[in-house]
Formats: C-alpha cells, sequence, structure tokens
C-alpha cells in the first residue's frame, strides 16, 4: 500500500495546452519539457502534447533531449535551452536536437561540428535583452552577424529572448526587453522571433513573435498576475493519515517542539514529508484538506510526515487510513507555494519519486487519432 499519491490529469494538461494555444493564435505554442516536463513526466506528457497540435519542444541540456526524441515524430526536433559544448557532439548529431546558441563560443563550435561531418546544422540564438542569464550581448551579436565564414554551414531557424518580469504584467521591463529585442533580431537576416514564456502569452499580442513557450501554465501553474483562472490544475498530492492521537495543553508536536498545544487538540500524522516534495518551509504555516476542510500544518515537516491540527473536524470524519490533499483543487501548487515562501515551479520539480503516480489519461488523447507528421 502507498500511503501517497500524485495524481497527474492529463486533460486538464491538454485543456491547458488548448486554452494557451487560444490566447496565442495564430501563433502556435511550443512546450516547455525541461525537466522531465517540471516533474510530471515526458513519457506521459508528451504523447498528450503532440495530440493536441504541438510540434516545438524545449529541454535544458542535450542529455534530455536524447531522451525526449524517442518520444517524438521524426521531424521534430527538440530546442535545447542550455545551449551546446563540445562534448555535446554525439548526442547533438544523433537526436538531432537543436541548441539554442547563446554565446559566440558556441557558435563557433556548432560550426567547427558542422564542417568536420560536412552537413548544415539548425540552431536557434538567444538573444540578452536585460535579464543578464543567457544568449548574446549586444557587441557578440554585432560581431558574429558581420562575420560571414560562419554561417556557411549554419541554419538560423529561430531568435528569442527570455522575459525576466513578464509575471508582472505592468512592469515596463516587459515593453524595455521587446523592443531591445527587435533592435537586435534586425540584425540578423528575417528569423522567426519567440519572446513569450507562459505569463508572457497573457501580455498582448506584440510579445507573442512566432512561436510562444509555455511551460509552467500546461501544467496548471498560474503565470503571473494576470486574472484569468482559466488554467486548470495538473497535479493533485495526497497522502493518508497514519496515525491520530489526543494531546493536552502543554504537549509539543515534532522536531524542536515548535508547535505547543494551549488546549485539548486531535493531531493527525499524515504520511508525507520533505523527501516527498512538501517544502519544510510550510512547518506551522501551511494547511491541508481533509474530508472537505482547510486544518492547518503543526510543528516542522519531518523528512517522511508531517501533522495536521484536525481539531476543527468531527470525530467520524477522520480515520487513520483517511487522504489529507496537499495539492488539488482546493489548494494549488501556487497556494502552497506562497505558504513555503517559494513559486510553483519549484513544487512542481521537487515532487518526490516515492509516490505512486496516477495519470489521468486525456479524452482528446484516447481517441485514436493519427498525428500527422
Ligand atoms: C523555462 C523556460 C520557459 C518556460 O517558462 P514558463 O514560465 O514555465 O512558461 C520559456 N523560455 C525559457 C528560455 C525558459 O528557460
Amino acid at each position: 500500500m502507498n500511503d501517497i499519491c500524485i495524481t497527474i490529469n492529463l486533460e486538464a494538461l491538454a485543456a491547458n495546452y488548448r486554452h494557451l494555444s487560444r490566447l496565442a493564435a495564430p501563433v502556435p505554442v511550443a512546450a516547455v519539457v525541461k525537466a522531465d516536463a517540471y516533474g510530471l513526466g515526458c513519457e506521459q506528457v508528451v504523447p498528450v502534447l503532440l495530440a493536441e497540435g504541438c510540434r516545438n519542444f524545449f529541454v535544458a541540456t542535450f542529455e534530455e533531449a536524447r531522451r525526449l526524441t524517442p518520444l517524438l515524430p521524426p521531424d521534430c526536433k527538440p530546442f535545447v535551452l542550455n545551449g551546446f559544448a563540445p562534448a555535446d557532439a554525439e548526442v547533438a548529431l544523433q537526436s538531432g536536437a537543436i541548441p539554442v546558441v547563446n554565446t559566440p563560443a558556441q557558435l563557433r563550435a556548432w560550426h567547427a561540428l558542422a564542417a568536420a561531418q560536412s552537413i548544415r546544422l539548425p540552431l536557434a540564438l538567444q538573444l540578452d535583452t536585460g535579464m543578464s542569464r543567457l544568449g548574446l550581448q549586444r557587441a557578440e551579436l554585432a560581431a558574429i552577424a558581420a562575420d560571414t565564414t560562419l554561417w556557411s554551414r549554419l541554419d538560423l531557424r529561430l531568435v528569442m529572448t527570455h522575459l525576466a518580469c513578464a509575471d508582472e504584467m505592468a512592469s515596463p521591463a516587459n515593453t524595455r526587453q521587446r523592443l531591445a529585442f527587435d533592435a537586435l533580431a534586425a540584425q540578423l537576416p528575417p528569423t522567426p522571433r519567440s519572446i513569450a514564456n507562459s505569463a508572457g502569452i497573457f501580455l498582448d499580442a506584440s510579445f507573442h513573435g512566432d512561436l510562444a513557450r509555455a511551460g509552467i501554465a500546461l501544467y496548471g501553474g498560474k503565470a503571473g498576475d494576470h486574472a484569468g483562472d482559466e488554467i486548470r490544475p495538473v497535479v493533485e498530492l495526497a497522502a493518508r493519515v497514519i496515525q491520530l492521537r489526543d494531546i493536552s495543553a502543554g504537549d509539543a508536536v515534532g522536531y524542536g517542539g515548535q508547535f505547543v498545544a494551549t488546549t485539548r487538540r486531535r493531531i493527525a500524522t499524515v504520511g508525507v514529508g520533505y523527501a516527498d516534495g512538501v517544502p519544510r518551509a510550510i512547518g506551522d504555516r501551511g494547511h491541508a484538506w481533509v474530508a472537505g476542510e482547510r486544518v492547518p500544518i503543526v510543528g516542522r515537516v519531518s523528512m517522511d510526515s508531517l501533522a495536521l491540527d484536525v481539531s476543527a473536524l468531527p470525530r467520524d470524519h477522520v480515520d487513520e487510513g483517511c487522504w489529507a490533499m496537499l495539492l488539488g483543487d482546493r489548494q494549488s501548487i501556487d497556494d502552497l507555494a506562497a505558504d513555503a515562501g517559494t513559486i510553483g515551479y519549484e513544487i512542481l520539480t521537487r515532487l518526490g519519486r516515492r509516490a505512486e503516480r496516477r495519470y489521468v489519461p486525456a479524452a482528446a488523447a484516447a481517441l485514436p487519432r493519427k498525428v500527422a507528421v
């Protein structure tokens, strides 16, 4: 028997993809499936997105691309956000994945590989427009754009940048970055452009470019401070109550005795802890849902368990073996993240491997729909 169950709703994932596609239309939406689809499992997630018509995928590394390509039709090659290093050459050639080149050195190495193989290789270029994370800076772009010897064997498929503040719709940084991007991209031959992550899709159409790159919103995260509530939760995390007890005033709960009861309390120990991705920081701050009621987490979160104060519930509504919900319709990844002082992305990507995982199939994907390749 498994005391922890993660349910991943692939129909909600499909619905989120359709919703983002409507917002971005006519611009296609690519799926960012780095970190094993934000921890939800590429093997299950990618076929659903393909069935919804998604044709562009982004991962972080060539190792991720190597695992992803067998799931994709032959004409569909993933982009690799972290760029290319010579050590990636073999995987790059075998997978056909397309690096997002971020530095002049990466560009030269990619060109050298093409020359050594006497082939033409595709690439995307990332331009830094104010995040100082990845991508070419202004002077570097000018130098490589002028270097005609570099481009003979290279096929530039996409030019992209990444927004630092897309989750704040009113931030002036968004427009500043878009204008900087337009000015930089103008130095290159006409090439499809990509700016928006999930939050960027909720900005106006001027941010949609020719390809949007959605991650968190596909997986049910709230991408920024826009009003839209159409994004459906994808993940449910439930764990069993494994022990129930009554404690008296003065009794402490958990490591460090941080929570001390001031009155008689009923405490439910739930078999899920920080090893399963429940942030330790929600000790004495977060909540769970038991029998349809919101109950507080008391004391510190342990590796394999946490304590709930279920005193407010009728006694016969809680028993050993019943389920507590940590994530789901009642409590989103963003709600839990807010209590833990983090973001939904971190909640998703840290969900543990110990839980049983159930996948609710997507209605559309369950139909024998042939994917055009
Ligand atoms: C991770 C990532 C995305 C996806 O971002 P979300 O906020 O999850 O939609 C898009 N573009 C780049 C460059 C990324 O690194």
